[in-house]
């Protein structure tokens, strides 16, 4: 990144423009929303909300760190004053908000409390500290104090142009990865073993973390969260492997992709087959318009008619974005409708115990007329030659 003329003196440049303008416009629809829920103030302490709302990747610290959005007022933030200086590193620099610092001998609740005098309804994020959010209400015990819920969730669901090229980034990083996958799978190898190969293979393709590696051989892959063991891989074995990091943009991959060591049973490629069906029907399905639960019917019917209904044991898919799962939820009951830009996965399985299991999931994300795929790897059964 170059310098920016939106940083003063010579602090380090914390953003392009271009993100400058993403927060503030990010910060602007916050505002908005509060006003709209009849919130008088929202605050939010470190976590994926901060970073999303403001581009701090504050780290969470005993000391109170708190952005607070008061609608009709420029947001602020209140930090100690130890951590001034990484505050103003951050894009938070770059946006020029108003700072205000705490010494080690204040009380961090009574600046939050002069900077909303009459707010008589505060939400606070939902994942804040209980014992933050009980200081905080004990210093304003007249406001009603109210969890932000879907005020931010309902931001976060939406992508914007930079967020999805964010997850289209983060999506050809984890397809580079699958790429080297069966290369990994040998017959004698242990779960564990192909697991720490592909760990590596994260890191190396781009992800600045590893969030979780699923290895899963034979019947382990009827458990959906299994991770990996010390089962070593034969002929014959099904192996579910389910991947996802973290990229330097902040935003999430997971994709999976079952292979096969060898041929596999006639039993298991019949049902393999109809998996790929159903994956194909919700993934054609889904698109600006549909709810939800009717992307996780479509995938689920195809198994249903297969005679897999009863294996397939979890919902179709989780919305995607700084974090593995989000908002929106592809599961029965959820009638929230699919407007562009929404990002979640298709993942549908089938689990039988003591047999063997598969998964396919790509991460899409809903364009004007159906969804832009973030996953490209070939989604038939990818036999190894042994
Ligand atoms: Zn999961
Ligand atoms: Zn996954
Ligand atoms: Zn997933």
């Amino acid at each position: 990144m170059s310098n920016s003329p939106l940083v003063a003196g010579s602090q380090p440049d914390p953003s392009s423009p271009s993100d400058v303008d993403e927060l503030r416009a990010r910060l602007a629809r916050a505002s908005a929303a509060a006003d709209a829920a009849g919130l008088d103030a929202l605050v939010v302490t470190p976590g994926h909300d901060l970073t999303y709302l403001c581009g701090y990747r504050a780290l969470p610290l005993e000391r109170l760190t708190a952005l607070v959005i008061r609608p009709g007022s420029d947001p602020l933030m209140i930090v100690p004053e130890l951590e001034r200086p990484a505050a103003e590193a951050s894009p938070v620099g770059g946006l020029r908000l108003e700072i205000r610092t705490w010494q080690e001998t204040e009380d961090p609740c009574r600046l939050v409390a002069a900077s909303v005098p009459t707010a008589s309804r505060i939400a606070v994020d939902d994942r804040m500290w209980a014992r933050t959010a009980f200081a905080l209400r004990d210093a304003i015990p007249q406001a009603e104090w109210v969890t932000a819920g879907d005020v931010i969730a309902d931001l976060r669901l939406r992508k914007t142009a930079v967020e999805v090229l964010a997850l289209q980034a983060a999506g050809a990083a984890i397809d580079a990865v699958h790429a080297q996958v069966a290369g990994l799978l040998r017959p004698g190898r242990t779960e564990r073993e192909v697991g720490g190969d592909i760990a590596d293979l994260i890191l190396a393709s781009g992800h600045s973390q590893v969030d979780f590696v699923i290895v899963a051989g034979g019947e382990n892959g009827a458990s959906p969260h299994h991770e990996v063991s010390d089962r070593v891989l034969q002929v014959g074995d099904p192996v579910v492997v389910d991947i996802g990091g973290t990229m330097p943009s902040g935003y999430c991959s997971d994709s999976t992709r079952t292979y096969s060591i060898g041929e596999p049973s006639p039993a298991f490629l019949t049902a393999y087959a109809a998996l790929q069906d159903a994956q194909a029907a919700a993934v054609a399905h889904a698109r600006p318009g549909v709810t939800c639960e009717s992307v996780d019917a479509a995938a689920r019917n195809v198994l249903t008619e297969a005679g897999l209904g009863e294996a397939f044991v979890h919902r179709t898919g989780h919305g995607i974005g700084l974090e593995t799962h989000e908002e929106p939820y592809i599961v029965s009951g959820n009638t929230r409708v699919l407007e562009p830009g929404m990002a979640f996965s298709i993942e549908p399985g089938f689990y039988l115990q003591g047999q063997f299991g598969a998964r396919i999931e790509d991460i899409v994300v809903c364009a004007e007329d159906g969804v832009v795929n973030c996953n490209n790897r070939p989604r038939g059964l990818a036999i190894v030659e042994v």
